[in-house]
């Protein structure tokens, strides 16, 4: 800017202005401003890295996440991917018969579990590898030589989501999906809100009949997704099995949909393979 353009500045000596001298420092000051702010984000970013734990979450190892002693151990744990709806009341009926095959890639402890906790709290970045590979594996051992699967992660509750800020499904299944040609990960499914009344302290103190009932309901397929699945053969992935009534759920949602439910992968089941059953006792 040029001093003529100033009124009433045309004589004066650009460093007596009164105007742009005040501007400039005003400018300073806020870049100052910025620059600390900037170092602050900085720090509370550095402060985040620390909260991540850096040493391996199955034996404390140093500035490892997973050590290598403890990444065999979550490989020798989903070596032998195994059918596990048995053990899950909510997808068998009355009579034993089952509603939904689910293949789970280990039980649900030791380094498994440690390593599945970890990364549903903080999202470790080597424990996804890890993980996914196990998940991805266990897909393979469902589908067999099947080369097109189309793979629907269990939503996440939007409270869960908000609290952590990532969905560990559906991050461990596109770990997965990179390592499975021609599998396609589809993100359908959503929680939804139901109207009822929710008896307060969530799910605990719960019967399993009153789990089931809310349950039940509880999950849709997308509006935008409405249609995108039906008449396709899906199946349905979820991180643990506990009674299975949440894949049974997402299965229903799936079925409203039109869509040819074959059955459900999950990384652990909290129940062993059920040995002893009339079966293997023959
Ligand atoms: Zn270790």
């Amino acid at each position: 800017m040029s001093n003529e353009s100033t009124p009433g500045s045309g004589r004066a000596d650009p460093d007596l202005l009164p105007s742009q001298p005040a501007a400039r420092h005003r400018s300073e000051h806020r870049s100052v401003l910025l620059r600390y702010a900037d170092q602050v984000v900085g720090a509370a970013a550095d402060l985040l890295a620390l909260a991540i734990p850096s040493d391996c979450v199955g034996c404390g190892a140093e500035d490892h996440q997973l050590c290598p002693h403890c990444s065999r151990q979550v490989r020798r744990l989903t070596a032998e991917p195994f059918r596990a709806e048995a053990a899950a009341p909510a997808l068998t009926d009355v009579d034993g018969r089952i509603l939904l095959p689910v293949v789970a890639a280990g039980v649900y402890r030791e380094e498994l579990a440690q390593a599945l906790l970890s990364f549903k709290r903080h999202g470790q970045h080597r424990l996804r590898k890890c993980l996914g590979r196990a998940l991805a594996d266990a897909v393979r051992t469902a589908t067999g030589d099947r080369q097109h699967v189309v793979l629907v992660p269990v939503p996440t509750s939007s409270a869960a989501y908000l609290a952590r800020g990532f969905s560990p499904v559906h991050l461990l299944l596109a770990e997965a999906v990179r390592q499975l040609p021609g599998a396609v990960m589809q993100d359908v499914l959503a929680k939804s809100t139901p109207g009822g009344i929710r008896p307060a302290g969530g799910q605990k103190g719960l019967d399993r009949g009153d789990r089931a009932r809310r349950v039940r309901g509880s999950m849709a397929v997308r509006r935008r997704a409405r249609g995108t699945v039906a008449g396709t053969r899906c199946i349905i992935v979820d991180d643990v099995l506990t009674t299975g009534s949440t894949l049974s759920e997402a299965a229903r949602a799936l079925h409203r949909d039109g869509a040819r439910v074959a059955g459900a992968v999950v990384l652990a089941a909290t129940r062993p393979p059920v040995s002893g059953s009339l079966d293997g006792a023959s």
